[in-house]
């Protein structure tokens, strides 16, 4: 599935290959995501830090493993897309296959509504 920013969401992360020293900005969504290196394709590159705050209302993978505590977060998983709960962080589709989180956290930000609530589960543990 290509990558689809939602109209609001800016590159904001700055990303490094570890190999050639190539860097890039990237969505905040996309870290975690990120394929080989444009460059040289051979490594996958490094997260350096946001470089600007994003301007919509993007949660970092980061943040949003940090949310993992959170029921609300769960339901909303397990609501959007259909997934349940193994353990802390392991979700499972209708099949019983292992999904990974960098696959959830995907979804949920590429879906207006899905990212306003994940926001605000972060926004609220953030106050
Ligand atoms: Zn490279």
């Amino acid at each position: 599935m290509p990558f689809q920013p939602l109209p609001d969401d800016q590159p904001s992360c700055t990303v490094e290959c570890p190999a050639c020293g190539h860097r890039g900005l990237v969505y905040e969504q996309q870290l975690g995501l990120l394929g080989p290196c444009p460059v040289c394709g051979a490594a996958r590159p490094r997260y350096m830090g946001s470089v600007a705050p994003g301007s919509g209302r993007q949660v970092s993978f980061g943040r949003f493993r940090d949310l993992l505590d959170e029921p609300r977060l769960l339901s909303l998983i397990e609501e959007a897309l259909g997934l349940c709960p193994l353990d802390a962080e392991c979700f499972a589709d209708a099949q019983g296959r292992e999904v990974p989180l960098e696959d959830i956290h995907y979804a949920l930000q590429g879906n207006a509504g899905w990212q306003g609530q994940v926001y605000n589960l972060h926004m609220n543990r953030a106050r």
